[in-house]
């Protein structure tokens, strides 16, 4: 049966909000208190199975007389390709369903294959060689080009042929739970002679997904628009984080540095896109329409409600963004085929992120800078305003595609922000 069959059932539990029903089977790395040993596990209810173990006794091995789940990264795994995907998603969903006796009625494998996420610490899933940022929505492009530029002319004119990127930095890739360090940076007020140096006063978040690559190409041989998906292991939630006022100052003209170079969050599990191809749905028409090397054809988004929440110290987390992947203008496979299209290679677990997720409504903006225009317009939070992110407040990310009974999680991307380091 398909591993994504809406009938299928896990002898775990799974309520019917759990982010982690047996039709997902997300990837993470993990340590437990009894073994800090970093491996491989996938979600499930509540709890987290211990692909290592599975290995051990030899009930999984998506790769004939080689382990790949007793690793700190899910690389050695990825890099194998979609057939080793498809073949491990398959064997672990055959047994974890309510009808398999194999692992349901063991109770000594059970016992060292199971923890509960709530003891589990999850660490970053993957060695990421390289990130790019993606610019991939039309609202959230229109939206801060009204604001910078000119009202009349947001979008400019290359956005609705190239999908705008720049490179990123991997090395400040965190997981969730991290805590985010205030950046100090050069900014300069717009009546100032000159700039000054010091902890930003305008840190926003960005609310992205973005792909992992799990196979790469090689120096000077792009992957074509076609041959994209075969590329691509899975998503994460991400959060670019963002100093707006050392990005005003340093962005022109080679684009953002400091303002975005000090974190950048992501959710500790993986969700395939064999896992996310039930929810594949049209994304927006593309009018003019894309240059040959960027033309598909059939459904290229997929349907993933997105929300962002702020907890502000002594208040409840408010949601203050719901928005969906599918508003994205460029699909993931003209992404990589863009990126590639140069000859650039890519490697295992380069991570592209889609650009800040608005959509077509007021409450659909993914970054303060959008939700409060530039800090004009505060929110309120409980008698508190907030134009952008204080210390002490923690952001967090969630996002899954709803299917009629369960849904296909994400989790949640957390981090809170703490102090600026002295700078005197
Ligand atoms: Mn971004």
């Amino acid at each position: 049966m398909n591993p994504s069959d809406p009938k299928l059932k896990s002898f775990v539990p799974v309520t019917r909000d759990s982010h982690f029903p047996i039709q997902n089977l997300p990837y993470g790395v993990f340590t437990t208190p009894a073994n800090f040993t970093p491996r491989v596990g996938v979600a499930i209810g509540e709890l987290v199975l211990d692909l290592s173990v599975l290995e051990q006794a030899g009930l999984l091995e998506p790769v004939p007389g080689e382990r790949v789940f007793n690793r700190p990264t899910l690389n050695a795994f990825m890099e194998r390709g979609p057939e080793v995907w498809r073949r491990a998603r398959e064997t672990i969903s055959e047994l974890l369903r309510a009808e398999n006796a194999r692992l349901r009625d063991d109770a000594a494998l059970r016992g060292r294959a199971f923890t509960s996420q709530a003891a589990a610490k999850m660490l970053l899933p993957i060695s990421i060689p390289g990130y790019t940022d993606f610019y991939s929505s039309k609202e959230h492009a229109t939206n801060v080009g009204s604001m910078f530029r000119d009202p009349a002319h947001a979008l400019l004119p290359n956005w609705l042929y190239v999908p705008i990127a720049y490179n990123g930095r991997a090395s400040s890739v965190v997981v969730s739970g991290t805590h985010v360090l205030r950046p100090n940076g050069q900014k300069k007020k717009p009546d100032a002679a000159q700039p000054v140096f010091g902890p930003s006063e305008r840190l926003d978040f960005e609310l992205e997904t973005a792909f992992v690559v799990g196979v790469g190409n090689a120096l000077g041989e792009p992957v074509s628009v076609d041959r994209a998906s075969s590329h691509v292991f899975g998503m994460v939630l991400l959060n670019d984080w963002s100093a707006r006022d050392l990005q005003q100052w340093e962005y022109i003209p080679l684009g953002p540095f400091n303002s975005k170079t000090f974190a950048t969050s992501i959710s500790p599990w993986v969700v395939t896109m064999d896992a996310l191809e039930p929810f594949r749905v049209e994304g927006p028409a593309q009018h003019p329409p894309p240059l040959p090397y960027l033309a598909t054809t059939g459904p290229q988004a997929y349907d993933i409600h997105l929300e962002a929440a702020l907890a502000i110290p002594g208040k409840r987390a408010t949601t203050i963004a719901r928005t969906n992947f599918r508003h994205l203008y460029w699909s993931i496979a003209q992404q990589l085929a863009h990126h590639t299209a140069s000859g650039c290679n890519t490697r295992v677990g380069d991570l592209m992120a889609s650009g800040t997720i608005s959509g077509p409504t007021p409450d659909s903006c993914g970054s303060l800078l959008e939700i409060t225009k530039n800090g004009r317009t505060p929110l309120a939070i409980g008698g508190v305003e907030r134009s952008f992110l204080e210390d002490d407040d923690e952001l967090i990310l969630t996002g899954w595609a709803q299917a009629k009974d369960y849904r296909v999680g994400f989790g949640e991307v957390r981090g809170k922000i703490v102090a600026a380091r002295s700078h005197a």
